[in-house]
């Protein structure tokens, strides 16, 4: 318990940079799994939606923490009324947060103006570490802001519950988008039950069929059981989104305006004729 608590008082922030630098470096010394097309210009517009990220991480943090503690003074919440052993209330807390998450993601492809938000992280054509701060201010206060404090009121969770996931979920995040390779076996053990990289980079794939699948965070059971799990191998697999590709569209500036811009999601369906037609 105190070493959790010990590793829980550590800023977030810190864990992040602290990760971002150890993918950062052996993205540059590895085998990369996918080459890069234009590296500089991916990482620096990557790394203003990083900054955009921290400054967002800051006024979220605020915000959840009051929101969190007021529900827990109130006693709201399911967990309330049932009596349960400390370890387990943690282990079903990171779970009902994932599962939580998995249903937020599920509506972001789903609702027209929640995915004018989601797109700008499935916008980036090339995957690396930095892909994981690719998404919108508003969506990172959207989702990360919104989605816990309606998990800890539904559930009771408290925020002892809230920094054991992001401990857990951070590395699974950072994991997932870094461009290295996995080997499949990791696919065929480790993720009968939770998200491994290759896995959630079937989620990025450009034919809709298979973006719209994968939504979950750590555990991929969400996505078996809710019947969204697909598969494609790795190696496959084309990042992005064929409506953004342009090179004029992978800028910082163009992705944190495009919310506000009408730009036709493109389908399986006209994906393939479009491939065809480039023969
Ligand atoms: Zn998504
Ligand atoms: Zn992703």
């Amino acid at each position: 318990m105190e070493t959790l608590n010990k590793l829980l008082s550590i800023e977030l922030n810190y864990i992040i940079i602290g990760l971002i630098e150890v993918f950062y470096t052996l993205e540059q010394v590895l085998n990369t799994q996918f080459k890069y097309s234009k590296r500089p210009h991916h990482l620096v517009h990557n790394i203003l939606f990083q900054i955009a990220f921290f400054i967002g991480n800051f006024f979220w943090a605020a915000v959840t923490v009051f929101s969190i503690e007021w529900l827990n003074q109130h006693q709201i919440g399911l967990f309330y009324l049932i009596q349960l052993p400390l370890w387990l209330k943690l282990v079903l807390g990171v779970a009902l947060i994932d599962l939580v998450s998995y249903w937020f993601h599920r509506m972001s492809h789903r609702v027209p103006l929640l995915w004018r938000f989601h797109r700008v992280h499935h916008s980036d054509t090339t995957m690396d570490t930095s892909t994981y701060f690719r998404a919108h201010p508003i969506e990172v206060l959207l989702w990360f802001g919104t989605l816990n404090i309606i998990a800890a009121g539904i559930f009771g969770l408290d925020l002892l519950t809230l920094g054991l996931y992001f401990l857990i979920s951070t590395p699974f995040f950072i994991l997932e988008h870094t461009n290295l390779r996995f080997p499949s076996w990791l696919d065929k053990s480790f993720g009968l039950i939770f998200t491994t990289p290759n896995l959630h980079k079937v989620h990025h794939e450009q034919d809709q069929h298979y973006t719209d699948s994968k939504y979950a965070d750590i555990f991929i059971l969400w996505d078996r059981l809710f019947g969204t799990y697909k598969y494609k191998p790795v190696e496959q697999i084309k990042f992005g989104l064929k409506e953004f590709e342009d090179a004029k569209k992978q800028t910082f500036w163009y992705l944190f305006k495009s919310p506000f811009i009408n730009v036709t999601r493109i389908s399986s369906d006209e994906l393939v004729k479009a491939e065809k037609s480039s023969l």
